[in-house]
C-alpha cells in the first residue's frame, strides 16, 4: 500500500498510523477493511468512540433520513430540534431513571473541550486555581486539561508551563495495602502540607490511556467523602469509560457516588461525531450567558445519533446483559494467556468492556511487540499505560460473540508466537479462552 503521501506530508505528530500503517477505505461494525480488501477485528474502536460499531445501521438510518430532510446541521447553541430531541431522550433515558439532576453544558466537540469547560467551572465556582489530578491520569492535551494529565510524553510538548494542579497517587498506586486517599487527606487537613486548597478533583474511574488502572469503589467512596468534608467539587472524567464501556452507562452507576460534574464525549454521539457534554449540579451553573463558547457546540448531526443511541440500546437492561457477558469472554481468555505462563509476570486488570494485559516492566516492549504481531494477524489493537506496558482491549459493545472470540483467539495465538520468539514456551496451549 502506498503510504508516500502521508510520510511526505503529514506531521511528524502522527500516531496511530504507525501501528497501522495500511490504508482503511471501508468499516462495518467490528470490522475494518483496507484498500485491498483486507479485513481486520478492530478491538481498539476509535480510542473508545465506536461503542456501538463502525456505521452502525440503526444510527446510520437516523443520519441518513436527518439530512435526507435538510435538518440543520450547524447550529451553534441555537435552539433546533435535534438538540431538543437529544435533551428530552437524555433525560428520559439516562437522567430520571437514576434519579439524577444535572444541567447540561454543550461545549466544543472533543474530549478536551468538555474537561476545559468543567475545570474552568470548578474554579469560577470556587474561587479557587490548585485542582487534583492522578498520577497516570490523563484528560486531553490542550492547555487546561494537559496540566491534569500525568504523563510527561504530553507534558513536555506543552511549551509553557502547567500549572494549578497538584497529583495525588490514584487507587493501588503505591501498592494494595496503602490507601492514598489517607495520604490525601493528611495533606488536606494539615495546614503545613504545601497542598494549596483544591477547587476540585479530577478523576477516572477506570484510567484508558493510563492502563487500564481500576479504581476501587471503597477508594471512589471516600474520595467522594473528602470532597464534601473539604468543599471541593468532584469531577468525573467518564470520556473514555463512560457509554457503557464497564458495564452501565455510566462508569459509576453501581458504585453510589454523585459526581457534581460529569465530562462525557467519544462514544457520546454512538456514530464517531464529534461531540462532548459536561453534566454539572444545576446549582453550579453559574456561566454568564455567552461567557464560555465555541464555534462547534451544536453538532446536530451527532445530537441525531446521540438520541437515536440512547433509545436502542439503553432504555432497558438487555444490553447490559450482553456486555456482561462478552466482558466474561474478554476476562477468561486473557486469565488462560495469564494461566498458560506462569513465569511471566503477567496480570489481568479491567472493569466491563475495557480489560488490559498486563506485562510486568522489564518485559522489553512486550505488548506492543503483541499488538504488532495481532495485527499481522488482522486485529486492530493498542497498548496503554506510561510505558506501553498494558495491551489494551477496547472492542465495539456490539460486536457479536463469535467475532469477539476470533479476536481473543488472535491474541492468545499473537502472545503464543511473541514469547515462542524469545524462547518461551507455554504450560499448556489452548486456544479459545479453555483451560488444559
Ligand atoms: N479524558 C479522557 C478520560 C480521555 O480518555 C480522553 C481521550 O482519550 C480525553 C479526556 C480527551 O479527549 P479528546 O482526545 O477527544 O480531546
Amino acid at each position: 500500500m502506498d503510504l508516500n503521501i502521508f510520510d511526505r506530508m503529514e506531521s511528524e505528530v502522527r500516531g496511530y498510523i504507525r501501528s497501522f500503517p495500511v490504508i482503511f477505505s471501508k468499516a462495518q461494525g467490528s470490522t475494518l477493511f483496507d484498500q485491498t480488501g483486507r479485513e481486520y477485528i478492530d478491538f481498539f474502536a476509535g480510542a473508545g468512540t465506536l461503542n456501538y460499531g463502525h456505521n452502525n445501521p440503526k444510527l446510520k438510518e437516523k443520519l441518513i433520513e436527518y439530512i435526507h430532510s435538510d435538518g440543520v446541521v450547524h447550529g451553534l447553541d441555537m435552539a433546533t430540534e435535534a438538540k431538543k430531541h437529544f435533551m428530552e431522550t437524555f433525560e428520559r433515558v439516562l437522567l430520571k431513571p437514576r434519579g439524577m439532576n444535572y444541567k447540561l453544558q454543550f461545549t466544543g466537540p472533543t474530549g478536551t473541550n468538555a474537561v476545559e469547560a468543567a475545570l474552568k467551572l470548578a474554579r469560577l465556582v470556587k474561587g479557587r486555581e490548585n485542582v487534583v489530578s492522578f498520577t497516570h491520569g490523563f484528560h486531553g492535551v490542550s492547555g487546561g486539561s494537559l496540566a491534569t494529565t500525568a504523563n510527561s510524553k504530553f507534558r513536555d510538548a506543552a511549551g509553557v508551563g502547567l500549572d494549578n494542579t497538584t497529583f495525588i497517587p490514584y487507587c493501588g498506586y503505591m501498592g494494595d495495602n496503602i490507601d492514598t486517599i489517607e495520604y490525601f487527606e493528611r495533606l488536606l487537613e494539615d495546614p503545613s502540607s504545601g497542598l494549596d486548597q483544591p477547587a476540585a478533583v479530577i478523576v477516572e474511574t477506570v484510567q484508558g490511556e493510563g492502563g487500564v488502572n481500576v479504581a476501587t469503589k471503597r477508594w471512589l467512596l471516600s474520595l467522594e467523602k473528602l470532597c464534601r468534608k473539604y468543599d471541593m467539587l468532584l469531577i468525573v472524567d467518564d470520556i473514555q469509560v463512560g457509554c457503557g464501556r464497564t458495564g452501565s452507562f455510566f462508569s459509576f452507576d453501581k458504585y453510589g457516588i454523585s459526581p457534581d460534574i460529569v465530562t462525557l464525549s467519544k462514544s457520546l454521539s454512538g456514530y464517531g461525531l464529534p461531540m462532548s457534554l459536561v453534566l454539572m449540579k444545576p446549582e453550579l451553573d453559574i456561566w454568564a450567558p455567552g461567557s464560555h463558547s465555541g464555534t462547534f457546540r451544536g453538532n446536530n448531526l451527532a445530537f441525531v445519533t446521540a438520541a437515536e443511541a440512547l433509545d436502542t440500546y439503553w432504555t432497558n437492561d438487555q444490553f447490559e446483559q450482553e456486555i456482561a457477558k462478552k466482558s466474561e469472554m474478554i476476562r477468561k481468555s486473557l486469565d488462560n494467556i495469564v494461566y498458560n505462563y506462569p513465569n511471566e509476570g503477567l496480570s489481568v486488570r479491567g472493569r466491563g468492556m475495557i480489560q488490559g494485559l498486563v506485562a510486568p516492566a522489564d518485559s522489553d516492549d512486550l505488548a506492543n511487540e503483541i499488538a504488532h504481531k495481532a495485527f499481522e494477524h488482522g486485529l486492530v489493537i493498542e497498548t496503554s499505560g506510561a510505558n506501553d506496558e498494558v495491551l489494551k482491549l477496547l472492542p465495539a459493545l456490539t460486536i457479536s460473540e463469535e467475532q469477539l472470540q476470533k479476536g481473543l483467539e488472535i491474541i492468545e495465538r499473537s502472545v503464543a508466537e511473541v514469547y515462542k520468539g524469545r524462547g518461551v514456551s507455554a504450560r499448556v496451549l489452548k486456544f479459545g479462552g479453555k483451560r488444559g
